[in-house]
């Protein structure tokens, strides 16, 4: 099922000596896009002023040449439909920045912290709902980091850290090591988590160092993965999850429920059986969050509901990710109530 992607792009294969080159090296103009993909021109996408094209080679190296509906070109391509205004969707969707009580950290569930350690990640997700969120403020400088790390070490309550940014693996091994490092320090934090797609659409991130640094951590580590599509999984990513299991890392996967993408059961229950393949368990489906420019992605919570129970029906319970949305002001993702019949777009 896998192997068949390679024969794309086979040119570019090991152009690139690291993944910090790799990194830099990511597409942000949309003709190297087409030249790649053997796309003409479209008409229906822009180029956006903030929060641009981007996606690295490794990415578009699993997606199909020819087909401008690729579910994984699809989430990367700036259409013109973003710039449409849609009532209902914000550009801070989650309120977010009401429960940033300082720089570079996020306190709204009671036992997790999460930080933005960067604004940067290695590919632009056109639904992505941290897309406005202003991350210039919100990255903590190394002195910075002191004032975040006390601020954990004052909540007891909190057992987690989660490190989000951005991403947070497009930080350099030897910064993660210093965040690692710091709270590894604090007694009461038990666990902490990655969230990232790195590994899927740079897999090349995951080398030796961080390996190590994995292997040799104190604490529980969790990855959280957002893998969307069966093809984001492929050979390349199964050996880097299976050294991430080898070194001890919990992995589990997030999903965004995305509109021509995923939203049919059989993407969703082969996504759910790929990612177990990949040593990976389902954890969250979350319906798209109301952020600005995203509204095309957007699917009816009935429709959600719908292909929830076909799930259950279909996958052992082990596989079905909790169905989920984030509501401003609620202390914890909401399940979403499979049992209501509501025909309206939420
Ligand atoms: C999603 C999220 C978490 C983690 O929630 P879990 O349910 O533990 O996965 C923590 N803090 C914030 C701000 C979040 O958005
Ligand atoms: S990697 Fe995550 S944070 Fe970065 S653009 Fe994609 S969804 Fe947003």
């Amino acid at each position: 099922m896998i192997s068949t992607k390679k024969i794309y792009h086979s040119a570019l294969s090991d152009d690139f000596q690291d993944w910090q080159a790799e990194l830099s090296g990511a597409v942000s103009d949309l003709d190297t896009l087409f030249d790649l993909l053997d796309l003409p021109k479209q008409a229906q996408v822009h180029t956006p002023k903030q929060f641009g094209l981007r996606v690295p080679h490794a990415f578009i190296k699993k997606m199909k040449k020819g087909d401008i509906n690729d579910p994984l070109l699809r989430q990367v391509l700036p259409d013109t439909k973003e710039t449409w205004t849609i009532g209902g969707y914000s550009t801070d969707p989650l309120d977010e920045n009401n429960h940033n009580p300082i720089k570079g950290l996020l306190h709204k569930y009671q036992s997790r912290v999460l930080l933005t350690v960067t604004g940067a990640c290695a590919v632009h997700c056109r639904y992505c709902f941290r897309q406005h969120f202003d991350y210039h403020t919100n990255q903590p400088s190394t002195h910075e980091m002191d004032a975040v790390i006390g601020y954990i070490t004052k909540h007891t309550e909190v057992d987690e850290v989660i490190l989000s940014g951005g991403d947070p693996l497009s930080l350099s091994n030897k910064r993660l090591k210093l965040w690692l490092d710091k709270i590894g320090e604090i007694a009461h934090i038990r666990t902490v988590r990655l969230h990232t797609r790195l590994p899927v659409v740079l897999p090349n991130r995951v080398d030796d160092e961080l390996i190590t640094l994995i292997r040799h951590y104190q604490k529980n580590i969790v990855i959280v993965l957002h893998i969307n599509h069966p093809n984001e999984i492929d050979d390349q990513l199964i050996a880097k999850t299976k050294q991430l299991k080898d070194a001890g890392a919990t992995l589990l996967n997030q999903s965004v429920l995305l509109a021509d993408i995923n939203d049919d059961i059989h993407t969703l229950s082969k996504l759910s059986q790929d990612l177990f393949g990949a040593g990976i368990l389902p954890y969250y489906l979350h319906i798209l969050d109301k952020v600005q420019g995203a509204a095309h992605f957007d699917i009816a919570i009935s429709d959600a509901i719908r292909l929830y129970w076909q799930l259950l029906e279909v996958l052992p319970g082990y596989l079905v990710p909790k169905l989920v949305q984030e509501l401003p002001n609620r202390p914890f993702k909401t399940p979403i109530d499979i049992y209501q019949h509501s025909n309206e777009k939420n």
